[in-house]
């Protein structure tokens, strides 16, 4: 429910929902908008036009349009994320105070979930902010990245770190091998997850099956750690189970493998294909070849599973642009998207250090411009046979400088 009211002569919007606790000062052109999950973390909050999402690690993006429109990121040091923590604390501490005392005058009483709300999200702050981040980093290791529709997800890391490591373009889990968490392990995992995220579990969609390449788990040890998942949490109710499957190698799963786990929850597979073109892959060192990708995604669909295929624009540079856009689409017109799936089209994101960097330079290639890499998306789209049916996958861009969990 919506709450309206006055405070200080501006007007007041508090949205009371079963998830989150929204509140908006002032009229919509200026206003300040703050979200707080149930357990009172600040998940969302919009001040001064520029918008900010905090992660559950403490740390906070903030986003704005430059003035010629284009999308502009800033990653906030510590100091500047808790002070925006504190100025929204601030605020929400003085207008509650003024609820209560009389000086906000409401149109309709606060039901009592909303005091609730606003008490748990006064409780939240810097320094219980500070504490939350520190047991976040005790029970996760640093999870590298998730397609931006499981943002919002409970990310469970099964296992740690990629079996492969090879992508030269990829520097997420070059921190840690790769391991299977033991059984016991794994439920102390998602027991902590859960205690962490206390009353916030209400906001989270759904299940992410951590880290880089759940689902090569072979079939014998994950099934028990699906159902470990089942144990510790309504899979039902928070809108089933996610994953990645990268790199092709090692046990590779059957259409009856993908249906048993749709039977356990399973939604959507996640799967970094990235190209179609087979040299260009080897360039990259990406394990597997564009007909693994495709039996994969056949055999994936087949067993009731949705897929979600991220296409990494820009890959190769100039001299493998037209070969990126033809085989890339050959693959994606062989693998029978339908309305349950996504293709993510991934903009090449070159940082120093990295190895894709070296290789470049080494051979010569010639990096695509943002608007060359935004063309060859659009170029790959064109040639999609089912673009123009109504029950074609949806089409995404993914902007992995914008990650947060
Ligand atoms: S397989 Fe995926 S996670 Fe592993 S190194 Fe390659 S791109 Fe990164």
């Amino acid at each position: 429910m919506v709450v309206l009211g006055t405070w200080k002569g501006r007007p007041v919007a508090i949205s009371v929902r079963p998830n989150c606790l929204t509140v908006s000062v002032d009229h919509p052109a200026e206003a300040s908008i703050f979200s707080y999950d149930l357990e009172g973390r600040l998940w969302a909050a919009f001040l001064d036009g520029i918008s900010y999402r905090r992660g559950l690690n403490g740390r906070i993006i903030a986003r704005w349009r430059s003035p010629d429109n284009r999308r502009e990121r800033r990653w906030l040091p510590p100091d500047e994320a808790l002070a925006v923590e504190e100025r929204a604390h601030q605020t929400i501490v003085a207008l509650y105070e003024a609820i209560r005392s009389g000086g906000a005058p409401l149109k309709t009483p606060l039901p009592p979930e909303g005091h609730t709300a606003f008490r748990r999200a006064i409780a939240f702050d810097t320094e219980r902010s500070r504490a939350d981040a520190k047991r976040y980093h005790e029970i996760y290791k640093p999870i590298g990245i998730l397609p931006p529709d499981q943002y919002m997800a409970v990310v469970l890391q099964a296992s740690e770190g990629c079996p492969f490591n090879t992508c030269t373009f990829c520097n997420f889990y070059r921190d840690r091998p790769f391991r299977i968490k033991r059984p016991d392990e794994f439920r102390a995992h998602a027991e902590a997850v859960r205690e962490f995220l206390g009353a916030g579990l209400s906001l989270r969609r759904s299940i992410f099956l951590g880290d880089a390449n759940a689902l090569a788990i072979p079939m014998k040890r994950l099934r028990p750690l699906i159902e470990i998942v089942h144990e510790v949490y309504d899979v039902e109710g928070l809108g089933g189970i996610y994953a990645f499957l990268d790199g092709f190698s090692g046990e590779k799963k059957s259409q009856q493998d993908y249906a048993g786990l749709a039977r356990r929850g399973l939604r959507r597979v996640y799967i970094g294909m990235e190209i179609g073109n087979e040299a260009l892959l080897r360039f990259l060192k990406k394990p597997g070849t564009p007909d693994d990708v495709i039996r994969a995604v056949q055999a994936i669909k087949a067993g009731g599973v949705a897929v979600g295929v991220i296409i990494l624009l820009g890959a190769g540079g100039r001299q493998y642009a037209g070969a990126h856009i033809r085989d890339t689409i050959r693959v994606l017109n062989a693998m029978d998207l339908g309305r349950s799936d996504i293709i993510y089209f991934s903009e090449l994101v070159v940082s120093e250090g990295l190895e894709y960097a070296r290789d470049a330079h080494r051979v010569g290639l010639e990096p695509l411009t943002h608007q060359e890499r935004i063309a060859q998306g659009e170029a790959i789209e064109r040639g999609l046979k089912f673009s123009r049916q109504p029950d074609a996958p949806r089409i995404s861009r993914y902007d992995i400088r914008e990650f947060i969990y």
